[in-house]
């Protein structure tokens, strides 16, 4: 099967490749299909994003397409950043920007009432445009009031990781090795669901 990746990020493409290796998938990066339209994400939940991504480049390139989108929700603040978790603060992917918000928001806010979770929603769409499935995958945490370990990605580097295992050592995203990120992350959790769909539906190839 051949599986075209809507995401111009190359990051995710060896990220993606990464989980789907051994599935019998061949992944398209849009050069690879002359290029697709951005598409607005104007869609009130991740999953609605990624379902409307997925379908137009699916139904402009004939590809069997897979779209992915995702942020941080942070309870205190009823779910944001959410959707707008790129451009948080105005400008789309100023991440100090946007972590300088998400600091401001939460200051007089402490401890456990700080919780939040990273979240992805994937959807995978076939040739014709229409939705075949969704997969989604959530991390849980708290937003840190001081920067803890050296990846600069996005919010991690304010992101404690405080699920079963991690509590203890209080690790924070920013700190995990690439590896173990793609183990425990929302990203990854929802790419593990994509993968046990694809080897469960063989006949999709
Ligand atoms: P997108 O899904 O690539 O559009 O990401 C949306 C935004 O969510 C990014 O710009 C980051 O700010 C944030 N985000 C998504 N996943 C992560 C992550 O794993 N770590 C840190 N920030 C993330």
């Amino acid at each position: 099967m051949e599986l075209l990746i809507a995401s111009g990020n190359p990051k995710k493409l060896v990220e993606i490749e990464l989980f789907l290796s051994g599935s019998g998938v061949q992944l398209l990066s849009p050069s690879d299909v002359g290029g697709i339209e951005d598409v607005e994400e104007d869609r009130p939940t991740f999953e609605g994003n990624a379902i409307k991504k997925a379908c137009a480049a699916a139904s402009a390139t004939g590809k069997w397409t897979l779209a992915d989108d995702s942020g941080l929700e942070v309870d205190h603040l009823g779910g944001a950043p959410g959707v707008h978790s790129a451009r948080y603060a105005g400008t789309h992917g100023d991440d100090a920007a946007n972590n300088q918000r998400l600091l401001k928001e939460l200051e007089e806010v402490e401890g456990s009432a700080r919780s939040a979770r990273f979240f992805c929603a994937l959807a995978l769409a076939r040739p014709d445009g229409e939705l075949e499935a969704s997969f989604e995958g959530a991390a849980y945490g708290q937003i840190l009031e001081e920067r803890l370990g050296e990846n600069d990605f996005g919010y991690d580097p304010y992101f404690l990781f405080t699920e079963e295992g991690y509590k203890e050592s209080g690790r924070g995203f920013a700190e995990l090795e690439a590896s173990e990120k793609s183990r425990v992350s929302h990203r990854g959790r929802a790419l593990t669901a994509l993968r046990e769909y694809l080897m469960a539906n063989t006949q999709l190839a």
